[in-house]
């Protein structure tokens, strides 16, 4: 973003660059095109549906888990597919979902028969069983389906004790993935289909779930390609995948401006912004991570090294360690990479903190508020 535009904004603000959301958007796209599989956009990272026309010209609808996201997926993206997985479903819930859903996917054989009733009612609707294929490679626990007596989806053993209620089920969902490359999915298939395979040749729908970095640019995306049409193929099924990162993957900002820089302390001196990583930017203290600013380097690399910090009253507020080439002061702007994602969606107002403003830089490299947040934000929900 240019510095006349950068001054320009209202801070705290995510800013969603038009142009490389719809980059990502046509690499989606591209896979469905050479596979015919369907892409779904995973709403849980991403649901800033002010966009939803226009990711609805390249993907093929809205993944969602639970009533919210699945209503806010047919209302904003309303031609599109609605698929809908929840580790339970309440009934009052799954009435609704039977009216706005074309695909519900059920997390244990006891939820199927509880509701198979109520969905099955309603004609339009494809339901499928959520696997637990007993493999993944994701080291972050928090992160991990398959960890120990995980809650999230059927073991081969539990499968294998209710065939016999399958009558019915049309498709088996599996997510497994976190942030990661083609040779993962590829591993992870090995394991689905060594204990799943029996079942594929019986079912019309295989998803793959989330996880899958496409967009990223060391991702393999010929080998995506090569993978999907060979799996549709050997079990004449048809292929969903339903990523969330990827759709917004480095599509968008967190601008903040720097409210005081503090002297040095302990050898290090804090910067104390008007962003904070408890509410604005939560995975850096869950996964936890380090966000790239533009224009840093590592802790001493450049001249001038600060910790960045929120404005909350929480100790560990503390975004990490950047330098830089000159002193930053007050009033200066910093623009956190890779914003987008589990950023808005996870947002909250913890400690009386605004909500930072919601931008699109189009393609005309104009900004539009998208959204404002003000006082009755915080006080509607308390
Ligand atoms: C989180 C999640 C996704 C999206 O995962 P990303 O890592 O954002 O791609 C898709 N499906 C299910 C069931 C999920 O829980």
């Amino acid at each position: 973003m240019n510095s006349n535009l950068l001054n320009n904004l209202n801070t705290p603000c995510y800013v969603v660059d038009e142009k490389k959301l719809v980059k990502n958007l046509e690499c989606l796209n591209y896979v469905m095109r050479q596979t015919g599989c369907d892409i779904l956009l995973a709403q849980k990272a991403f649901s800033m549906y002010y966009v939803y026309p226009l990711i609805g010209k390249y993907l093929s609808g809205t993944a969602a888990s639970g009533l919210y996201e699945a209503r806010l997926g047919r209302e904003e993206m309303s031609e599109k597919q609605v698929h809908v997985f929840s580790p339970a479903y309440k009934e009052d819930e799954i009435k609704v979902l039977a009216d706005i859903a074309d695909h519900i996917i059920f997390n244990s054989f006891a939820q199927w028969e509880k509701y198979k009733k109520i969905v099955c009612g309603s004609n339009k609707v494809s339901c499928g069983i959520r696997i637990n294929p007993e493999y993944s490679e994701v080291e972050t626990e928090i992160y991990n389906p398959c960890s120990k007596a995980s809650r999230l989806g059927v073991r081969i053993y539990e499968f294998e004790k209710n065939e016999d209620k399958l009558d019915g089920i049309e498709g088996i969902h599996f997510h497994t993935l976190c942030e990661q490359g083609e040779d993962v999915l590829e591993r992870t298939l090995v394991h689905v289909e060594e204990r799943f395979g029996k079942y594929l040749k019986n079912m019309k729908w295989i998803n793959f779930g989330g996880g899958h970095h496409i967009t990223r640019d060391d991702y393999d995306v010929e080998a995506l390609i090569r993978c999907i049409n060979r799996f549709q193929k050997k079990y004449d099924i048809h292929v969903y995948m339903e990523p969330g990162e990827a759709v917004a993957l480095n599509a968008g900002t967190l601008v903040s401006t720097v409210l005081e820089v503090q002297e040095e302390n302990d050898g290090i001196s804090n910067v104390i912004l008007d962003t904070s990583a408890a509410c604005h930017m939560p995975d850096v203290l869950e996964m936890p991570y380090r966000p790239n600013i533009k224009g840093s380097g590592k802790s001493r690399e450049k001249a001038y090294t600060y910790r960045f910090g929120g404005p909350t009253c929480l100790a560990g507020d503390i975004i990490g360690e950047y330098s830089f080439d000159s002193r930053l002061k007050p009033g200066d702007k910093v623009e956190f990479e890779d914003m987008a994602i589990y950023t808005t969606v996870k947002n909250n107002t913890f400690n009386g903190m605004p909500l930072p403003d919601i931008d699109l830089l189009d393609r005309e490299d104009n900004i539009h508020v998208v959204k404002k947040f003000g006082y009755e934000d915080f006080k509607m929900r308390l």
